[in-house]
């Protein structure tokens, strides 16, 4: 199997992207709502993605089996669903934090207890992961590394 790296990764990614927005002129969709434009990939949109994840991408594009090398880039475990998904971690004395989980979207807020109701998610950690039981979804379950290993 041949490797290809995270950076010739993303390349692969954003030309495709560029062929498929000239082909069906993407834009043209949006012109209603114009935030909506400007939705060019950036590298921060794959960070902490994983190896596996980035290799069934380009297998998906091109069909060819390669092996995405690189290192991942390290985030923090999302202490709801447990996946690596948080570029920083809730503080507040520093104020930081607060980020929405990509996965589960639980809103980081230093909570450790997962029975308590918080106004911020409208609900507590375990009504979070009873609904990712309920409605997971599959198609990311491997794009971020496992907080755990
Ligand atoms: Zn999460």
């Amino acid at each position: 199997m041949k490797n290809i790296s995270r950076e010739n990764t993303f390349k692969l990614i954003c030309s495709v992207r560029d062929i498929v927005e000239k082909e069906i002129g993407l834009p043209k969709y949006f012109e209603e709502d114009s935030s909506k434009i400007n939705m060019e990939l950036s590298e921060v949109d794959f960070q902490g993605v994983s190896n596996g994840f980035l290799s069934e991408i380009v297998y998906a594009i091109t069909g060819y089996e390669v092996e995405v090398i690189g290192e991942v880039e390290e985030l923090f475990s999302c202490p709801c669903c447990g996946f690596k998904t948080l570029t920083e971690l809730y503080d507040r004395i520093e104020g930081t934090g607060y980020e929405i989980c990509p996965y589960c979207n639980w809103q980081d807020d230093g909570t450790s207890d997962i029975n308590s109701y918080r106004s911020i998610n409208k609900g507590s950690i375990v009504d979070y992961r009873n609904e990712l039981r309920i409605n997971s979804n599959k198609y990311y379950t491997n794009k971020w590394l496992d907080g755990k290993g």
